[in-house]
């Protein structure tokens, strides 16, 4: 397979820096083909901004999707953002890795979604109608690949255990999993969470990189996160609710919108 690493962390010597390493190492011993994405390496620019938009006439009020969607509809998006559409459509695989910071993605990985997933790419796709609601969640231009997180985190994994003080991890990659990764299509993958990393010695490590190998072995074979299709027949159109009578009645917000059920999860 083919295989695009985007990496978020400014340290090359860091503990992220090791563990995409381990990564590349394994997934080419499995015969992958692999591509990185150094965003601090790379000087990657992560604000959206009129910079963006060269076409757009100097006076004319900034919109930022309709700006993306006629870059994208004209060839106009800039060098960097196209080199980087071009990466997501060649790779089958896509590996977004980074630290958490904050519970989040560090700044610069969220501005290489904001600009690289421009409208009529990622969003703003297909039929919008009384029957569809464009091709997102489960389908869209990347329909058909796989994606997945490389993530490490200070607190302990009990801190982000469904009853832990920090939120449940699921939910707190919910909306880059579901929102970002699922969103254009991909099939995404449950992430690779390496807790309370930093204090983290030699043992500690190989036992980190051995789980991140195997992880890289089963890329293929893993089951994805079995959210469910909007389109599929789950949700009403166009309020875009879940059906009455699916799920669990005890169960609101993310966890609604996989089908743990139906796969026996
Ligand atoms: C702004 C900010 C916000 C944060 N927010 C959160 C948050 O919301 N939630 C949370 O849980 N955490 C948070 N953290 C902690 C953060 O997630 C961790 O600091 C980060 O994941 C550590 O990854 P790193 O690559 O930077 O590790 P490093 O600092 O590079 O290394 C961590 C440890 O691994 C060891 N190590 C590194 N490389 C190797 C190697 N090759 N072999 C053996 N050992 C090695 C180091 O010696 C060190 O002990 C935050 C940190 C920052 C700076």
């Amino acid at each position: 397979m083919k295989v695009l690493l985007v990496f978020a962390h400014p340290e090359p010597r860091s503990l992220n820096g090791a563990l995409r390493d381990v990564a590349i190492h394994e997934l080419e011993a499995q015969g992958h083909e692999v591509r990185v994405s150094d965003l601090y390496a790379e000087g990657w620019k992560s604000e959206v901004d009129r910079a963006d938009f060269p076409s757009q006439p100097p006076d004319e009020r900034l919109i930022a999707v309709a700006a993306s969607k006629a870059a994208f509809d004209t060839g106009t998006l800039t060098e960097d953002v196209r080199a980087e559409i071009e990466k997501l459509l060649w790779a089958d695989v896509l590996i977004l890795q980074f630290p958490l910071w904050w519970f989040g993605m560090p700044a610069i990985l969220k501005g290489w979604v904001d600009r690289v997933f421009a409208y009529g790419f990622a969003y703003g796709v297909g039929e919008h109608s009384d029957r569809r609601w464009g091709d997102r969640y489960g389908e869209g231009t990347l329909a058909g690949k796989r994606a997945m997180l490389i993530v490490t985190a200070g607190g302990w994994e009990e801190h982000y255990a469904a009853r832990g003080v920090n939120g449940p991890i699921d939910d707190l990659l919910f909306p880059i999993n579901h929102g970002i990764l699922y969103y254009p299509g991909y099939e995404v993958l449950p992430p690779f969470v390496a807790y309370r990393v930093d204090r983290l010695a030699e043992a500690g490590f190989e036992a980190v990189a051995e789980r991140l190998r195997e992880r890289m072995r089963t890329l293929a074979t893993t089951p994805p996160i079995p959210y469910r299709r909007q389109n599929g027949g789950d949700y009403l159109i166009p309020s875009m609710q879940l059906r009455p009578g699916l799920g669990d009645p005890g169960t609101s917000g993310f966890g609604l919108h996989a089908d743990e059920v139906a796969t026996g999860i």
